[in-house]
């Protein structure tokens, strides 16, 4: 039972030509040669050196057969060429060899076999059966072990099966029924090795698809995945944030103030709190229009956050009222802050273009007392020194 997807199995199928076993798409098929490129400079050196080898060790067949003549002679040195041939281009395939470029590099080795093992026939003409194994055996070989294209293979295999047919009609005197014997055996053996390699073929460009579409699928997960994290976290920010100042908003600072002041209660640490709210804003947005209101709010923002740590929790209230948790902080200290604090914003005015707007603010301070069971008590106690502020004239910090 096939794991793909029928419609994938159609799709590989329709890929590679079914001649060749290579994909249809030129780009495709490149980039799957250079991919098996460190495996196919591996085996086709080794390949074709054990094929020297063996081609050279028959040598001793060689002095079994014809003895200390001139033809055992001439096969020594035939066999000493081909085999240096082989191992000189075992090596050069090793250090250059690919599928891609320098094709007949790849080709080379195996014709120079199949010279040598054709011209065994006329120097060895008595012994036509133990070389009619070796040829089958060679077509094998080539199709099978030696890492090769189909194309090439098949071209080497049938110059070998055709030479080896000529050596023989024009070496041997053998009948014309051996003669057709033999030609039925090549054909068989190359009929079988083009299949079977051709199937290789096919199975492995199938494999290297099926695994590039999955990469694919992979790559594409991950950018989906970091674009929902990324949205995550812009709704997040949406959600905790004020959209006009991207301070903390309400629902988010009490959140996180309700958290420090359990945190304070449990740990015995002080903690203030300011409330704070713009004097006259009414008066600012009448005289100066809802836009420059907006942009004063903003730039009131900034100068909290300018003015105040890192660790303090600013947060816009609702309108122009803002709020802030100062962790561990006295009073004393507190009331210091909220001063320079009701500084900066007083002096915002003179270097915006409103220089004739005349901005402050009045600052509730409350700070954590014994009693206090939770945040809205230190809420209630700032407000009400906000309002205290407002009634004595605004402009001012006023400590409950
Ligand atoms: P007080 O000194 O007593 O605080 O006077 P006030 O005018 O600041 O207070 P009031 O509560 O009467 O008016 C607040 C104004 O703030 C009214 C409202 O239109 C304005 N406001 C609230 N939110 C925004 C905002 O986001 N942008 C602008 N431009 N104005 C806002
Ligand atoms: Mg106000
Ligand atoms: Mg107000």
């Amino acid at each position: 039972m096939s794991l793909m997807a029928p419609e994938f199995r159609e799709r590989t199928d329709h890929q590679v030509y079914w001649m060749t076993g290579q994909f249809r798409e030129r780009d495709r098929e490149d980039v799957y040669r250079r991919t098996i490129k460190p495996r196919v400079r591996f085996e086709s050196r080794l390949a074709i050196v054990v094929a020297a080898m063996i081609f050279g060790m028959f040598t001793i067949s060689d002095y079994f057969y014809v003895g200390q003549s001139a033809a055992f002679y001439a096969l020594v040195i035939m066999r000493a060429i081909v085999v240096g041939c082989c191992l000189a281009l075992a090596m050069a395939i090793g250090r250059w060899g690919n599928y891609s470029q320098r094709l007949w590099l790849h080709a080379l080795p195996l014709w120079i076999l199949a010279t040598g093992i054709i011209l065994i026939v006329p120097l060895r003409p008595d012994t036509l059966s133990t070389q009619m194994l070796a040829v089958i055996v060679a077509i094998m070989a080539f199709y099978l072990l030696i890492p090769n294209l189909l194309t090439v293979v098949t071209g080497a295999s049938l110059y070998l099966s055709v030479g080896f047919l000529v050596a023989v009609v024009l070496a041997t005197e053998v009948s014309a029924v051996v003669i057709l014997r033999i030609t039925l055996l090549l054909i068989m053996a190359n009929v079988v090795g083009f299949f079977a390699l051709l199937r290789v073929e096919y199975l492995q460009r199938k494999q290297f698809a099926l695994l590039h579409e999955e990469r694919g699928h992979n790559r594409q997960l991950l950018r989906e995945m970091a674009h929902r994290r990324s949205l995550e976290s812009q709704l997040r920010r949406l959600a905790e944030q004020d959209a006009l100042t991207g301070l903390a908003n309400r629902g988010h600072f009490m959140k996180r103030a309700q958290t420090l002041f359990q945190r304070s209660r449990v740990e015995g640490i002080p903690l203030s709190l300011f409330m704070l709210d713009v004097d006259h804003f009414k008066v600012i947005n009448d005289t100066w229009g809802h836009s420059q209101g907006d942009q004063v709010l903003i730039e009131i923002a900034e100068a909290c956050q300018q003015s105040l740590r890192p660790q303090d929790i600013i947060g816009r209230f609702g309108g122009e009222e803002f709020v802030v948790a100062l962790p561990d902080t006295r009073l004393d200290d507190a009331k210091q802050v909220a001063a320079r604090l009701q500084q900066a914003i007083a002096g915002l005015a003179s270097r915006s273009d409103m220089s004739m707007l005349a901005l402050s603010v009045t600052i509730g301070i409350a700070e954590m007392r014994p009693g206090d069971s939770d945040l809205d008590a230190l809420l209630k106690r700032a407000d009400k020194a906000l309002y205290v502020g407002k009634r004595e004239g605004r402009d001012r910090v006023v400590v409950s």
